[in-house]
Order: structure tokens, then C-alpha cells, then sequence
């Protein structure tokens, strides 16, 4: 089998790429280190480049989830995202969408956000601050209106690096307190700032490799690409097919939805 082949029974989820400037300027956007032909913008298409022949893909190998993300940009900031996922709800029926976004549009898009059938808000800190030094604007999505807003389920997804990882415990409360019910901590590839679960979260079992805990009813999964074990099939910008998520002409991430 080829590099980038996948088996017919292997892949576990699909990401569609959206690529074009973002709304925010996170220093550590995986974007940045991409081959420019990944990042080539999208954000005006519909359809999508090869995204028929992505679709018959996905009918091949029988994918059960598609996730819309970006490389460099946040997919909300797609121009044709309602028709894409009307488009999509049409070619692939009973295929459960997702959307992986930093939020910044969320209630402005909520009428399309809930056509989904569930969304991850990647937010690095609710400290404005460390949100600011984090993201690159002062912009701070509220979360907790878009949780009151949504009519699907929202997962939060963190990044650690060195302006949070001091701050995670007040993060955990505070995600609490508003109504998050599903939490993710995700270390980044390469980065030496690696959180340690305290002794309040209880060790609940894993997911995909991944350590979950349950703090007072939240799950708290901490998300390491390193001891990930799930696979992907990928639709970039310029409407290369992939089972591999390429950084710099090597295949290191497997998980592109989790590189926000
Ligand atoms: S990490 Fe995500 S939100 Fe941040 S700049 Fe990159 S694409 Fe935009």
C-alpha cells in the first residue's frame, strides 16, 4: 500500500481543510509550517477543489464523521459553509458533521453552526490576558453565551503552552462554572510544556490512547499526538487527498483537527 493509503476499514473520521487568513494569530498555528500548495485559500470556492472525488472516498471507506477545520484559518470564515453542509447532509447522509472552530464567529453563525451535529471551540484561556498573548487578538469569544446559544454539543478543546499551562486549574473551574460539559487538553507536538493531571481529576479510562478524567461531571480528556491512534482522511485547499497530514514535507500528524 502507498504512502498516504488507507485500508477501506481504517479511517476513523474525515477533515475537510479550509485555508485563507485567519482571525486570529496564534503563534503556535501549525498553519504557519505548511507547505504553501496546503494553504492555498479556499475560503471563496464552492465546491470545494476535488471535493466529489473526496466524497466518493468517503463512501468507499464507509467514514462515519466528517469534521470541517482549517490549516490556517478559522472555517467559519468559509464563504459558502452553509451550502457546504447542506451539500454534504445531501452526499452523504447520516454522516455526523462537525465543526472545529476558535469560536470568533459563533454567535454571529449560529443559525448555520446548528446544522451541525456538534462543534469543538478551540479557546486557550478564559484569562484575557493569556488569552491575548495566546491568539494574537484581544477578541475573547464568549463561551458561555455560545453554549447558552447552541442547540448541539460543544466540546472545548485547550492548548498548553507556556502563557496557560500555570493557569489550567482555574481554566477547569471556570469551564465548569459555564456549562462545559466535555473538555479537552491537548499538548503540542514538539512543545516541552506538558501538563500533569492533578489529584482532584479522577482517571475515568482512554480514548483513543488518551488519558480521561472526570472533574465534578466534566470530562477532561488529555489529547497527546504522540500516543494518538486514530486516522484521518483529508481534503486540503488544493484538493490534495490524504490519509497523512503533512508539516513541512513530513508526515508527523495524523489528527489535523486537533492542531488549533
Ligand atoms: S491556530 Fe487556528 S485560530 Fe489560531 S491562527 Fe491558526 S487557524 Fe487561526
Amino acid at each position: 500500500m502507498a504512502e498516504g493509503q488507507l485500508a477501506e476499514t481504517t479511517v476513523d473520521f474525515a477533515n475537510i481543510l479550509l485555508s485563507g487568513p485567519c482571525n486570529q494569530r496564534c503563534p503556535y498555528c501549525i498553519g504557519r509550517q505548511m507547505p504553501a500548495h496546503l494553504n492555498r485559500s479556499n475560503l471563496a470556492l464552492f465546491p470545494l477543489r476535488n471535493l466529489d472525488a473526496f466524497a466518493d472516498q468517503l463512501r468507499r471507506h464507509r467514514v462515519r464523521q466528517v469534521v470541517l477545520t482549517g490549516t490556517n484559518t478559522d472555517p467559519q470564515l468559509y464563504r459558502h459553509e452553509r451550502e457546504l453542509v447542506g451539500w454534504l447532509r445531501s452526499q452523504l447522509p447520516g454522516v455526523q458533521l462537525s465543526l472545529h472552530t476558535n469560536g470568533q464567529l459563533a454567535l454571529a453563525r449560529m443559525d448555520v453552526w446548528n446544522r451541525y451535529d456538534k462543534a469543538t471551540v478551540s479557546i486557550p484561556s478564559l484569562d484575557q490576558a493569556t488569552f491575548q498573548a495566546m491568539t494574537g487578538t484581544s477578541r475573547m469569544p464568549d463561551l458561555a453565551a455560545i453554549l447558552r446559544a447552541s442547540a448541539i454539543p460543544v466540546k472545548v478543546s485547550c492548548v498548553i503552552d507556556e502563557p496557560n499551562i500555570g493557569g489550567i486549574d482555574e481554566f477547569l473551574d471556570h469551564c465548569h462554572a459555564i456549562g462545559v460539559r466535555r473538555l479537552v487538553l491537548r499538548q503540542l507536538w514538539g512543545n516541552s510544556y506538558r501538563w500533569t493531571a492533578p489529584p482532584y481529576l479522577s482517571f475515568v479510562g482512554r480514548y483513543r490512547g488518551n488519558p480521561v478524567y472526570d472533574f465534578r461531571g466534566m470530562e477532561v480528556t488529555h489529547w497527546d499526538f504522540e500516543s494518538t491512534t486514530s486516522t484521518s482522511l483529508n481534503l486540503f485547499s488544493d484538493g490534495s487527498i490524504s490519509a497523512e497530514y503533512l508539516l513541512a514535507g513530513r508526515a508527523l500528524l495524523r489528527e489535523p483537527g486537533n492542531v488549533r
